[in-house]
C-alpha cells in the first residue's frame, strides 16, 4: 500500500491517466480536506474501490493532544510504520499556526536540542508532512493558516520531500497556501539555502544562528564544522536578495555561552547591511543537556544591547513551555515511557 497524499496534483493526474483529468483534481481536493475514499461523494464507486485497494490516505494520526495554559496544543502523531513525531498548534490573532516536523528524529546534533537525542530514525515523506496539516485542520475549529517547519528534524536535510510538501500545500486546487505563510527554519545548511533560492522558492527563511564566533557555534552546532558563520550568513543574504523575503535570525540565549555585550557587537558586524530580524528565544532546558537558560533580566539586557545597536530584534515568548515543547521533547518522553 502506498500513501496517496505523497502525490503532487500532476503525479495524481499521471496515476489516474485512464480517467478524465478533473478526477485527479477532485480526489486531490478531497484529500486536502482529510476525506477517506468512501466519503468522496462525486467519485465513481469503481475508482474509489481501486484507490482503497492500492493506497491509504491517513498517513499520520493524532495520537495525543496536550493543551497548555497559553492555549497552544502539543500534538503527538503516529506514522504508518509506528514511528512517532510531534508538533504544536498555536492559536494566534490572525489564525492557527502549526509547527510541523520534517524528520523522525534528527542527525544535526545541536547541543541544546532534544530532537537529535535518539539520532535520525528517518526522513518524513512529503505526504507525511502534509498530513500533519490535514489532521490538525480536522481537529480544530479554525483552519491552520500559517505553517512553521520548526518541529523535529532539519528540513534542508530532507530537501526533496520538504520542497515537494511546499508544492503540494500551495496547490491552488488543494489547500492553496501562499509561500508567504510558510516559514522554514534551518540550522544553516548553506548550500541548500542557496538551492532553495535558485529553485525560486519564496517561503520565509529562519536561520538558527545561536552564536557569534565560529568557535562557539562549532561547540554547540556540529553543522558549523561544515559551513562557517560567514558562509552561512552569506547564504541567507543571497536568499534575501533573490526572494526579497526578510530573513529571521533565531538566537537561543544560553547562559555563559552566547549573550555577552561582545556577542551583541559581533552580531551587529555579522548582520551589517542585512535586512533581517533577530528572534531571541529563551532556552527550553533539556535535562540531557548541560546547557542552561539565562535569566529573563539577562535576556532583556541582551535585547536592549541589540536594539541600542539599531538591530531589529524581539524576545520571543515561548509557547507551551509546560508541555515539553522544545523540539523533540514530547516525542522522547513518550518513546522512553513506552
Ligand atoms: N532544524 C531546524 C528546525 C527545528 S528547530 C533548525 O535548526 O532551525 C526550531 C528552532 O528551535 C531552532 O531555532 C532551534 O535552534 C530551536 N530550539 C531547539 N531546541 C531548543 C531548546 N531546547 N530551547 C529553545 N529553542 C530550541
Amino acid at each position: 500500500m502506498k500513501n496517496i497524499t505523497d502525490f503532487t496534483i500532476e503525479e495524481l493526474k499521471f496515476v489516474l491517466a485512464d480517467h478524465p483529468s478533473f478526477r485527479a483534481e477532485q480526489v486531490f481536493k478531497w484529500l486536502s480536506s482529510g476525506a477517506d475514499f468512501e466519503h468522496m461523494s462525486n467519485i465513481p464507486i469503481a475508482l474509489k474501490e481501486k484507490l482503497k485497494n492500492e493506497y491509504y490516505s491517513n498517513a499520520v494520526k493524532i495520537y495525543k493532544q496536550i493543551k497548555s495554559s497559553d492555549k497552544s496544543v502539543k500534538l503527538l502523531y503516529t506514522l504508518n510504520d509506528g514511528s512517532f513525531i510531534e508538533g504544536i498548534m498555536i492559536p494566534q490573532s490572525y489564525g492557527n499556526s502549526l509547527c510541523v516536523s520534517t524528520q523522525a528524529g534528527c542527525r544535526m546534533g545541536c547541543a541544546f536540542c532534544a530532537s537529535h537525542l535518539g539520532g535520525l530514525s528517518r526522513n518524513l515523506t512529503a505526504g507525511e508532512i502534509y498530513s500533519q496539516v490535514i489532521q490538525s485542520n480536522k481537529s480544530f475549529p479554525n483552519p491552520i493558516s500559517k505553517i512553521v517547519l520548526m518541529g523535529s528534524g532539519e528540513p534542508l536535510d530532507n530537501y526533496y520531500n520538504t520542497t515537494k510538501f511546499i508544492k503540494i500545500i500551495c496547490e491552488p486546487k488543494g489547500l492553496n497556501f501562499s509561500q508567504r505563510n510558510i516559514s522554514l527554519s534551518t540550522c544553516g545548511i548553506a548550500d541548500k539555502i542557496i538551492k532553495l533560492a535558485d529553485e525560486n522558492y519564496s517561503v520565509n527563511l529562519s536561520l538558527s544562528l545561536h552564536a557569534t564566533t565560529d568557535e562557539t557555534r562549532k561547540a554547540i552546532m556540529p553543522i558549523a564544522k561544515k559551513f562557517n558563520l560567514k558562509e552561512t550568513i552569506n547564504a541567507a543574504r543571497y536568499y534575501f536578495d533573490k526572494t526579497g523575503r526578510r530573513v529571521s535570525i533565531e538566537y537561543v540565549l544560553i547562559k555563559g555561552v552566547n549573550n555577552t555585550f561582545f556577542d551583541a557587537k559581533r552580531l551587529k558586524e555579522l548582520l551589517s547591511n542585512f535586512s533581517c530580524h533577530i528572534n531571541l528565544i529563551m532556552l527550553n532546558h533539556v535535562p540531557e543537556s548541560n546547557l542552561t537558560p539565562c535569566t529573563k533580566q539577562d535576556a532583556e539586557k541582551f535585547l536592549k544591547w541589540l536594539t541600542d545597536l539599531k538591530l531589529s530584534a524581539t524576545l520571543r515568548k515561548s509557547a507551551g513551555g509546560e508541555t515539553s515543547s522544545a523540539c523533540g521533547q514530547l516525542r522522547n518522553k513518550f518513546i522512553k515511557e513506552k
